[in-house]
């Protein structure tokens, strides 16, 4: 899905999902904020602690209730994670 046009000069994803693909909804803003969230998530897991809230509510408070919205923010998330291990 993401190809070298989509990286800047030094590797990092530039892209950012401005909408749902499938119903159209503005979910950039959504996004940004499920990404901040969702490493203070990832954090307390890897420390042991219990995260603060898990990324269902993440997405609940950001007003992302439908299932398409949803997968399409978790799943860049999850691309971005795995496009860049050494950040
Ligand atoms: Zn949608």
């Amino acid at each position: 899905m993401l190809e070298e046009k989509d990286k800047n000069h030094i590797g990092d994803i530039v892209i950012i999902p401005v909408r749902c693909f499938t119903c159209g909804k503005v979910i950039g803003d959504a996004y940004e904020e499920y990404k901040k969230r969702y490493e203070l998530y990832k954090e307390s897991i890897d420390s042991g602690k219990k995260p603060k809230e898990t990324p269902k509510e993440i997405l609940d408070d950001l007003g992302v209730d439908r299932y398409c919205c949803r997968r399409m923010i978790i799943t860049h998330v999850d691309l971005v994670g795995e496009a860049a291990p050494y950040e």
